[in-house]
């Protein structure tokens, strides 16, 4: 099996870049054009079956069909909102599940897609990272996520009138530690023979993997955003332990450098779950006034979406308002993400999936939280030793 080829050794060209399709059109003796005319049929047409491709000959729908595939992750359930948010899961080549959200809000059509099963690195109020880590999507497994959700809507032949308008990297897992596939897969997100996205509306979200920054900015133009979640390194420690390793005084410089590379008006989003008594206090919203006096970014605050055992709190309403208002006081510009799809398990921070986890972290986990504590069982951090 290799990076593009599927089990029984067939090549999965549903996860296959404009370059890569014609180079493998190249190698089946064929003219580089056939690899528009799948593509088409693939991404705005939803065709899985080389006998639907009616202007491709029949001699090469056989060809096709003796090496190749067009094979999306399975849906092993789609679920609708009652305010519009659908939520898939579908299961991966490891035989974990990850989930995909679709959030319609104010014209826009956002899909929140996954780029890993589960998530190695064990953000202290992420439910993903309490599932522990199994592998990394595929560029099929990325792609086929936006397949999914497209063909549920139908096909796209018209550019203005598609329901998915963004694509958010911001499902389970860190798309930077998934590098190579996660890419493809944006290109393929942009490209018109793919699902045709602007890049300032695909948006990766990170929560700093700072060398990968880099090399993102060497071979990409998408919109990005920052998972920050604390206006200092003790805090961010606790809070996304990967801070360690890259600190604020790295991370931050390293985002501005990949925003000042694209050359435009763009800036960077920074993500900040808000989290009761933890990092929602006046004191952490001046921190973040100074933090973030260098950096030219819009603020995300997103209310902290309860988990069983997660060990934390929703900050209240007004918390929330001061928080904004101090920011927006100091001349940023700050939203806040309202709560949707929650009926459905679909809201930021809640997708679990279904991760057949390597890493025993969950297992951990459970038994942590079933500690007795003066004989009241309680949620403890899980250890990051496996990290
Ligand atoms: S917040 Fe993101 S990076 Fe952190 S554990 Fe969850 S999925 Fe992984």
């Amino acid at each position: 099996m290799t990076a593009t080829s599927n089990a029984n050794g067939k090549i999965n060209l549903l996860g296959l870049t404009q370059p890569k399709m014609e180079a493998f059109f190249e190698s089946l003796g064929e003219k580089r054009f056939r690899a528009g005319q799948v593509m088409k049929w693939i991404h705005h047409l939803g065709v899985d079956n080389f006998d639907d491709m009616t202007n491709v000959g029949k001699a090469l729908r056989e060809k096709l069909a003796a090496v190749a595939e067009i094979r999306p992750p399975e849906v092993v359930s789609e679920d609708i909102s009652k305010d519009g948010t659908r939520k898939w899961v579908v299961r991966v080549a490891s035989g974990s599940c990850v989930e995909t959200v679709y959030i319609p809000q104010n014209g826009r059509g956002t899909l929140c897609v996954s780029s890993q099963a589960g998530c190695a690195l064990d953000c202290s109020f992420c439910s993903t990272g309490k599932q522990g880590f199994n592998s990394d999507l595929t560029v099929a497994e990325i792609i086929g996520q936006v397949w999914i959700a497209n063909k549920s809507f139908g096909s796209i032949p018209a550019k203005t009138d598609r329901a998915i308008t963004n694509v958010v990297m911001m499902g389970m897992g860190e798309p930077l530690l998934n590098f190579d596939n996660v890419l493809d897969a944006m290109l393929l997100m942009m490209d018109d023979l793919g699902y045709g996205i602007s890049k300032r509306k695909v948006t990766l979200s990170t929560s700093g993997v700072v060398p990968m920054i880099e090399k993102l900015g060497e071979l990409t133009d998408v919109a990005l955003a920052l998972s920050l979640h604390a206006p200092n390194n003790a805090l961010r420690n606790q809070l996304v332990p990967l801070n360690k390793k890259y600190p604020l005084e790295v991370l931050l410089p390293a985002c501005n450098r990949y925003m000042a590379g694209l050359g435009e008006k763009r800036v960077l989003t920074i993500e900040y779950t808000m989290l009761k008594d933890v990092n929602d206090q006046p004191e952490h919203a001046e921190e973040m006034i100074e933090l973030l006096r260098e950096t030219p970014c819009k603020i995300n605050l997103i209310p902290f979406n309860p988990f069983p055992h997660s060990g934390y709190e929703r900050p209240s309403n007004n918390s929330i308002r001061r928080f904004q208002d101090m920011l927006h006081k100091a001349g940023y510009n700050v939203t806040v993400r309202t709560t949707r799809g929650e009926d459905i398990d679909a809201a930021c921070g809640q997708l679990v999936g279904q991760v057949m986890d390597r890493t025993r972290r969950s297992e951990r986990y459970i038994a942590l939280r079933q500690l007795p504590v003066d004989g009241v069982p309680t949620a403890t951090q899980p250890s990051n030793a496996d990290r």
